[in-house]
């Protein structure tokens, strides 16, 4: 996610703190009988990355502003981003002496997105990618280069995800009352006067609805990785998703807004999906087709179902189609042994046992069947055209149960360069805007990790520096 590698515990530990913290640092609006109507100059609505930094960058343009945010916190799926940002040409690359230019940015960004991205929007987002890292360097954070992949800027120490929004809260409290955020009130409808959008129906806690008048509005509410009937419905391979990798927020209500005024949208069938999800972590798919050591998938009748080593998002509607739309990985010590076998026994929880009908009773299945597939899998056995097929042999033996899930909504509605909304012909929606999540067009049918918390920044940015021009 984003890399949103972190344990679901930590990530519900990291949004309290963050919510606590909020809620002692903003003054909460009153919303008695007097607020029917509110008046603001920029609405930014959600309060994840892009609402932050579009907020914070509208107040120092000199706007008042107002974010919403639906949750009694906020954060959103940015929280939970646990490692850091893809930046290029930084003071980081130039120090290590190693290379990465702006031109390999925008191309190893098109090339991910199956050349599916608006290289224009790719362009800016890269051109920006420094300032965007300087920014949050001059904000108190610090980074290092990963040693992997030298194109992901990494925090030094620390959780990504929580630093920014420390950042983010200390920005707020020295904007004072030039920005003001409203918990708990979620954006139900955008508000059309005269083709132009100036601002938006809400609804705070206790469902009492007001109005928030804006001479623009910033639409920030993330994905729709929580909405998995939407995610269904622009893919079919992916109808019965699960949404265990997403915050709750993220259920598509911007997107919906802006497409009921007319916005335009693009790439729909491109969810980013991780087939192994388990609550808060994904299973690198290695562990089950790694030549020569594969691990297996199993369904609730603890037989193999597909070739394990489909892409991960053909697996996908393999495993969906199984009972309860799970599945369980199995695998050996030997898989164990690697980094990524490791990790998932670490950050999958997944289950120990000495044999493998230990393993099948821990988990909830029929030891005698789990034996027969093992054994026939270990004999070379395969009816799904599995070319590359190793062994399940050496104890302990791990396992876990895994469901599809939604990490990404690489989909969304249509901007320009200004981060303007636009219609299916290209043109801006007059004082509508959007950036992070909610928006198509950055990576087509691929993502590499870090360009998305990239962008709530970049695009955050230009959006609230044009909402807060009058
Ligand atoms: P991004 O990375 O694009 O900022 P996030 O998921 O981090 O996306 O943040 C989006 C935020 O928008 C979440 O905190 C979510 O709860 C909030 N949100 C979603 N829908 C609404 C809505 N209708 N009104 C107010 N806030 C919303």
């Amino acid at each position: 996610m984003k890399k949103r590698s972190l344990l679901l515990i930590a990530v519900m530990v990291v949004s309290l703190l963050a919510a606590c913290s909020q809620q002692t640092q903003q003054p909460q609006v009153d919303n008695s009988e007097k607020n029917t109507e509110v008046t603001t100059d920029v609405l930014v609505i959600g309060g994840g990355g892009a609402g932050m930094v579009s907020g914070i960058t509208a107040a120092e343009n000199g706007s008042k502003v107002i974010i919403v945010e639906k949750m009694p916190m906020l954060g959103g799926n940015t929280i939970i981003s646990a490692t850091g940002i893809t930046a290029s040409d930084t003071d980081l690359h130039e120090k290590a002496g190693i290379p990465f230019t702006v031109e390999d940015h925008i191309k190893k960004t098109m090339e991910t997105g199956k050349n599916l991205p608006d290289e224009k929007l790719v362009r800016i987002l890269a051109e920006n990618s420094n300032d965007a890292y300087e920014w949050l360097v001059s904000m108190g954070l610090s980074y290092k280069l990963d040693e992997k992949e030298p194109w992901w800027i990494i925090p030094v120490e620390g959780h990504y995800g929580r630093q920014l929004f420390n950042a983010f809260n200390t920005k707020v409290e020295e904007l004072g009352d030039k920005i003001e955020i409203k918990l708990d009130t979620k954006a139900t409808e955008l508000i059309v006067e005269e083709g132009n959008v100036v601002g938006a129906k809400v609804a705070d806690k206790e469902g009492k609805e007001f109005v928030i008048k804006a001479n623009s509005v910033v639409i920030a509410t993330g994905g729709f990785g929580n909405a998995p009937e939407l995610i269904g419905e622009y893919n079919k391979n992916y109808v019965g998703a699960h949404n265990i990798m997403s915050t709750a927020g993220s259920t598509g209500d911007g997107f919906k807004m802006a497409v009921a005024v007319g916005a335009g949208t693009r790439d729909m069938e491109h969810h980013q999906m991780r087939p192994l999800a388990t609550p808060g972590y994904w299973i690198r798919e290695t562990v089950i087709n790694e030549e020569g050591l594969g691990g297996i998938l199993v369904n609730t009748s603890a037989v193999r179902f597909t070739n394990e080593t489909l892409k991960p998002l053909e697996l996908v509607p393999q495993i969906l189609k199984q009972t309860d739309r799970i599945a369980y990985v199995v695998f050996d010590s030997e898989m164990a042994a690697t980094k990524n076998g490791t990790s998932a026994i670490k950050n999958g929880n997944m289950i120990e046992a000495a044999t493998i009908e230990e393993l099948a009773g821990k988990l909830g299945l029929d030891s005698a069947k789990l034996m027969e597939t093992v054994n026939s899998y270990n004999e070379g056995i395969d009816e799904f055209g599995r070319s590359t097929m190793g062994k399940v042999t050496v104890g302990p033996f791990y396992g876990v149960k895994v469901a599809p899930s939604s990490h990404y909504t690489m989909a969304g509605i249509t901007i320009n360069e200004n981060a303007q909304v636009t219609n299916e012909s290209g043109e801006a929606i007059p004082g509508l805007y959007a950036a992070g999540e909610v928006v198509g067009g950055l990576y087509g049918a691929g993502r590499i990790a870090g360009n998305n918390t990239l962008d709530d920044i970049v695009f955050g940015k230009i959006a609230g520096k044009n909402a807060s021009v009058k």
